[in-house]
């Protein structure tokens, strides 16, 4: 139970027990009072209509009703006892409609308003019983002044006691300062309680004079009243109402906006949300590889150029880039097809990221190339970690139930405060990673010689390009003679730089280059046409009696290239040589580094009619199980065996061999590098059949052939030839080379 409900219960405590004994003093005493035929309507109109014909006075929580005005008269006409009854009754019936019209009104409170209504016209009644006596009220109410003294003493004591009584049940009710409650309450009830007086008094008159007319225009005054009244209430009903109804409107049309306010904000923060996410996924591409995760080349770039502006503030930071290029990777994607070699990158990068520790970050360059870049305490640390990378790559990987060995070369640089950019420093990792692959090695440090050397490669490469654009490049022809004979049967063309500075480079120290960048593909094709275009120019001159074969190197890195076979045949097209006076030397190696694969190709180019041949034979160890299966026409024995070739040494044992079992495999073979009358005749008694070397001619450009050519006689029996040794002895090489 709250406070305010303990106070009622007081209050009720207090007034309830009163209410009681004024209600049983008025059923006590109004057994002797003499009530006429008129109290009945008297009576229902107190207790009935009056509290349906009430108005409520503006800005405040008095009821005028006219049952105070009936209640002063059925005081003055029959008494306080019958009056205390109407009260209480009138009071009753008006807490019971309050109820039914929906309001709610607690019995509690309905007893007090009964009790109240009882015990204030308890007080009244005695009142008027004190000043005016207790006889018969109305012939003191017949006289004006006595009416108007007894109307005033009645007001003014219904005001005190009503005030008394009611003033604290509503400061409970309203929770309010009972001072604040009187003094709002008190000019009401005044008012309240006059108006029922003079009401009562007209009333009064009005039938005591028997005035007809003055009751008809008195109760047409009121009705007016009440009318206007009524009017001007309902209108401010009225326009409340529509006020409350437009006030309604617009909290709804409020809430209407607020609802589409929060809408539009979700909307807003989804769209910034998705906005955000977007701005996301492109940061992560922006900076991320797409197939292995790992950062790529922009984000490392940015964390090594951070790293490079630490040293450069402390010179004690220390710190290493590595870059990692895997080898083979090209013959993987080839052989095992794209999807695997996919496969093989991510497995890597995830290899690679478990070999890594904290401070250390690894992403992908591009292709079969990793960075990583790595905090450390000294330049040990990085060969560590570059040894514990390679022993990690060097496992087996399984793609598609296959196992797959890879390798990986790699290349340090450390960092230094005279790096200014990251690609200085990637370049120089690239560079030692180039030296690590060309030696073979795992890993190579960077020192300063790399970059020179790297530099002049690149110019080397920039100046190749030119000049193949300036056809600077020239193709020298080698004789190739029939040992047994001793007639010239055919020529090797040999590639030579005609540098306009630096005289003729030989192909050792371009071909290379070429190789690394991919010239080598148009180079041979351009050495293969202008070489099998000699060729028919010679056999369509000199028919039969011409050169029987024409020798050119294919290089391995072109060897894998798809395309080769039908570039022969555009070559043989375009030049309109017969395919069998074309020999294609490839290399032992190159042929051994990856056999079944060779194998394949070796057989297409043989389709087109052209004639193979091993060339370096005997330093690319291939298995006799091979040999037999590659389908090559010729064998070149290696200038290396042929050089040292002695009596009794294991080199000429070689050389010996390799002629019998080309003899056995039925394959011509070619010694070459003959460069003395012992080595020629010793070749000669193991029965091989072709040679060539210094001793019978150097390569000797077109020109120069042209000239041999045309000596019938002389080539045909090419030893000894001592002018010749003087044309071989041209100057071949003998200027400057290149750097
Ligand atoms: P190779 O195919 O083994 O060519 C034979 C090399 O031996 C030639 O060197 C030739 O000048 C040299 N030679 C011939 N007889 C003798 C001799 O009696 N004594 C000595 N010491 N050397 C002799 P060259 O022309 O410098 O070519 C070197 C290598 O460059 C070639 O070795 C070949 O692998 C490559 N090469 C040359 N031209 C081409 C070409 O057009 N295409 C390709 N892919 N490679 C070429
Ligand atoms: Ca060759
Ligand atoms: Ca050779």
């Amino acid at each position: 139970m709250d406070r305010k409900e303990k106070k009622l219960n007081n209050l009720l405590l207090v007034i309830l027990p009163v209410g009681l004994f004024a209600v049983g003093w008025a059923l006590v005493d109004v057994v002797g009072v003499s009530v006429g035929l008129p109290l009945v309507p008297l009576a229902i109109a107190t207790v009935f209509l009056s509290s349906l014909l009430k108005i409520q006075l503006p800005r405040s929580n008095v009821h005028l009703t006219i049952s105070d005005a009936l209640i002063i008269i059925s005081l003055i006409v029959y008494g306080g006892s019958v009056a205390v009854l109407l009260a209480a009754a009138e009071a009753a019936f008006t807490s019971f409609v309050i109820r039914r019209d929906g309001e709610t009104i607690k019995f509690k409170t309905a007893v007090l308003n009964v009790s109240n209504a009882a015990v204030v016209t308890f007080v009244v009644a005695w009142a008027v019983r004190l000043f005016f006596g207790s006889a018969n009220l109305t012939d003191t109410a017949k006289s004006t002044s006595g009416l108007i003294t007894m109307l005033l003493t009645i007001a003014v004591t219904l005001f005190f006691a009503s005030i008394i009584c009611v003033t604290p049940f509503l400061a409970v009710k309203t929770g309010r300062p009972f001072l604040m409650v009187l003094t709002e309450y008190c000019p009401d009830a005044l008012v309240m309680y006059l108006v029922g007086a003079l009401i009562a008094g007209l009333t009064l008159t009005s039938i005591y004079q028997a005035n007809v007319y003055l009751m008809a225009s008195a109760v047409a005054f009121f009705a007016m009243v009440y009318w206007v009244y009524r009017r001007n209430v309902d209108d401010v009903r009225r326009s409340n109402a529509q006020a409350e109804r437009a006030e309604r409107k617009r909290a709804e049309q409020a809430e209407k906006h607020v609802g589409e306010l929060t809408h539009y904000i979700s909307e807003l923060e989804k769209s910034g949300e998705a906005l955000r996410r977007s701005r996301e996924r492109f940061r992560h591409a922006a900076y991320h590889d797409a197939l292995t995760g790992l950062p790529n080349r922009n984000q490392l770039i940015d964390a090594i150029r951070t790293q490079i502006e630490k040293k450069r503030r402390n010179q004690k930071h220390q710190f290493a880039v590595l870059f990692l290029d895997l080898d083979r990777f090209k013959t993987i994607n080839d052989s095992l097809g794209h999807s695997t070699g996919d496969g093989l990158i991510r497995a890597v990068s995830e290899r690679l990221a478990g070999v890594l520790t904290a401070g250390q970050m690894l992403g992908r360059f591009s292709g079969d190339e990793f960075t990583i870049l790595a905090g450390i305490n000294s330049e040990d640390e990085a060969l560590e970690l570059a040894d514990r990378i390679s022993a990690a790559i060097a496992e087996p990987f399984l793609l598609n139930e296959r196992q797959v060995f890879t390798s990986v070369s790699m290349g340090i640089a450390f960092g230094s405060p005279n790096y200014t950019e990251a690609d200085e420093m990637l370049r120089d990792a690239d560079i030692a990673m180039y030296y690590a692959k060309e030696s073979l090695e795992a890993y190579a440090v960077f020192d300063q010689n790399m970059h020179a050397e790297a530099v002049s490669l690149l110019q080397l490469e920039t100046d190749l390009r030119t000049a193949i654009e300036r056809d600077e490049l020239e193709i020298y022809y080698q004789p190739i003679v029939d040992l047994g004979a001793t007639k010239l049967v055919g020529f090797e063309a040999l590639v030579r730089w005609v540098h306009p500075k630096f005289g003729v480079i030989p192909p050792s120290n371009f071909i290379p280059v070429c190789e690394a960048t991919g010239l080598i593909v148009p180079l041979t094709i351009e050495i293969l046409r202008v070489a099998c275009g000699q060729m028919a120019e010679w056999r369509g001159r000199l028919g039969d009696e011409g050169p029987t074969f024409m020798s050119v190197n294919l290089s391995g890195k072109h060897f894998g290239h798809a395309e080769l076979v039908q570039q022969i045949k555009d070559v043989l097209a375009e030049t309109g040589i017969e395919p069998r006076f074309l020999k294609l030397e490839i290399t032992e190696s190159a042929v051994m580094e990856n056999a079944e694969r060779a194998i394949g190709m070796l057989k297409q180019i043989r389709e087109t009619g052209v004639q193979l041949c091993i060339d370096d034979f005997g330093t690319g160890h291939s298995s006799l199980s091979y040999l037999h299966r590659f389908p090559v026409d010729t064998l070149k024995v290696d200038r290396s065996f042929v050089a040292t070739m002695e009596d009794g040494s294991e080199n000429g044992e070689i050389v010996r061999t390799v002629i019998a079992l080309a003899k056995i495999l039925k394959l011509n073979v070619v010694a070459e590098g003959i460069e003395s009358i012992h080595q020629f005749h010793q070749l000669r008694i193991l029965g091989c059949e072709y040679g060539q070397g210094f001793l019978f001619s150097r390569p000797l450009p077109v020109g120069e052939i042209e000239k041999m050519l045309s000596d019938k006689f002389n080539w045909e029996n090419i030893l000894p030839m001592p002018d010749y040794g003087s044309i071989a002895q041209n100057k071949e090489f003998s200027r400057l080379r290149v750097q």
